[in-house]
């Protein structure tokens, strides 16, 4: 097999999406299996849409999931030329000036009045989708010789007539569009700037490019990038476009969604568990022959296999993203918790507290909102307290101020208090939960009463001797 390169190519135009990492670790995936390299690279032409910090902020994030370019606009090989687009826009130029040398692209001189009027007329004769007709601007010699020396014009590709542009797709197999359907396309706009197609094909044949794995919606694009392949004489790489990410609702996920967190930014802010995230999103549209779900990143790699990437879209489901991250959390040493949250107490009540809560919980924040609890206790509380429930705190505290204050003995009066009224589960956690910690959910119930301080948990009892 030829060397293996994939790239993952933003535009950079905002925080690292949920989509955009997907892309990026299938790609890396993908490279690291294979033993090749995985490419970064910035398709910064858009500059009205460009935002300070674009490209910096998707390589931190990344790098936050632990997805490292092994080449960057930081880390290029020169080799292969520049990585953002933006520092090599006189390369399309030459090469659209081959294609238009070799008859292969021309000019176009319509300007976008003229453009709009072409595409109304279509419109109005019932045309479905637009194309192009080189015939259809009519205007003097003089006009056009002065339209060029302007650069009054954008190059477009010529297409072969009636020519099927298909490739095997890794993902979904063979697929195939006649060029009569797409009409010649703008290569370079009439600012000088390279289309996306173009600009696409170029990067991804002077980088060797060997696979490319994209999201669906750039399935209309392949065939006009195998025509610019072909005019330039160049063998196309092997595409597989991956299926879209829907909400738990199965609608493609919008970024303006703001009821959902879509981007790596606000998972790392939260304290989610990189490693989790890394997982999750491997699972977005990829399954492991063996169904395993935690895999740490060497199992991925070594386990990916683009043969099962999946053909139906992925359900973005956050209650899974937060199972995920709990089992990552849990597994973390307590000193790396510790660090994050900016505890007033001791390293033993630090110690214990974060075994504790770190048990079940799906960010680090989480678990650094909890100490709030022991920070500032809180003076009462307004659940409710059935009789029965009295008659539960009531032996518990009896059974409790009887003893030395440890988590053996917090466990033993709760035990005690189980025999002596003969009931268990919630009756029996409930009303001991909410008179000791005032609250109605929480970890390991014992530890939980623990961490509060026998002051303090004595205090709240003593209104039931
Ligand atoms: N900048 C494009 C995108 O983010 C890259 C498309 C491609 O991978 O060819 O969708």
């Amino acid at each position: 097999m030829k060397n293996i390169r994939t790239r993952y190519a933003p535009s950079p135009t905002g925080f690292l999406h949920i989509g955009g990492a997907r892309t990026a670790l299938f790609n890396y995936l993908f490279a690291k299996h294979f033993g090749g390299t995985f490419i970064f690279r910035l398709e910064d032409t858009d500059v009205a849409r460009n935002v300070m910090g674009g490209e910096e902020s998707q390589l931190n994030n990344l790098a936050w999931l632990g997805i490292i370019p092994d080449e960057s606009p930081l880390k290029p090989n020169k080799k292969y030329g520049n990585y953002r687009q933006s520092e090599k826009l006189e390369i399309y130029q030459e090469f659209a000036q081959k294609l238009i040398n070799k008859g292969f692209a021309y000019k176009a001189y319509d300007n976008s009045e003229e453009l709009e009027l072409q595409h109304k007329q279509q419109e109005v004769n019932g045309v479905a989708s637009f194309r192009y007709d080189p015939n259809w601007l009519q205007i003097s010699n003089e006009e056009k010789q002065r339209r060029d020396a302007n650069k009054e014009y954008s190059i477009r590709l010529k297409l072969k007539k009636n020519t099927v542009y298909g490739w095997e797709d890794l993902v979904r197999g063979w697929i195939e569009v006649n060029s009569d359907d797409i009409g010649d396309f703008v290569i370079i706009k009439s600012d000088g700037y390279p289309t996306y197609n173009f600009a696409v094909v170029v990067d991804d044949h002077q980088m060797e490019i060997s696979h490319v794995l994209r999201g669906e919606e750039h399935i209309t694009n392949t065939p006009k990038q195998l025509a610019i392949y072909e005019s330039l004489n160049w063998t196309p790489p092997v595409f597989g476009h991956l299926t879209i990410i829907t909400n738990m609702e199965g609608k493609k996920l919008s970024k303006r969604d703001k009821t959902l967190k879509q981007f790596i930014e606000d998972y790392k802010n939260d304290g989610y568990h990189p490693h989790a995230i890394f997982n999750f999103l491997s699972l977005l549209g990829w399954t492991s022959k063996d169904s395993q779900e935690i895999m740490s990143h060497e199992e991925l790699i070594e386990k990916f296999d683009p043969e099962r990437l999946s053909k139906s879209p992925s359900k973005f489901d956050i209650v899974k993203m937060d199972w995920f991250s709990k089992q990552y959390i849990k597994k973390l040493d307590n000193e790396v918790i510790i660090k994050k949250i900016n505890s007033p107490f001791n390293t033993e009540w630090n110690n214990l507290f974060v075994e504790t809560y770190k048990q079940s919980a799906s960010t680090i924040s989480e678990i650094k909102n909890n100490l709030n609890i022991y920070i500032n206790p809180k003076t009462s509380h307004n659940f409710e307290i059935t009789e029965i429930a009295k008659n539960v705190i009531q032996i518990f505290s009896k059974e409790l101020t009887m003893s030395e204050f440890t988590i053996e003995n917090i466990q033993k009066s709760i035990e005690n208090t189980k025999q002596e009224l003969n009931i268990k589960g919630k009756d029996l956690f409930m009303p001991i939960r909410i008179a000791t910690t005032f609250e109605e959910h929480g970890p390991e119930l014992a530890k939980a009463i623990f961490l509060f301080g026998k002051e303090i948990v004595l205090e709240r009892l003593k209104k039931w001797n």
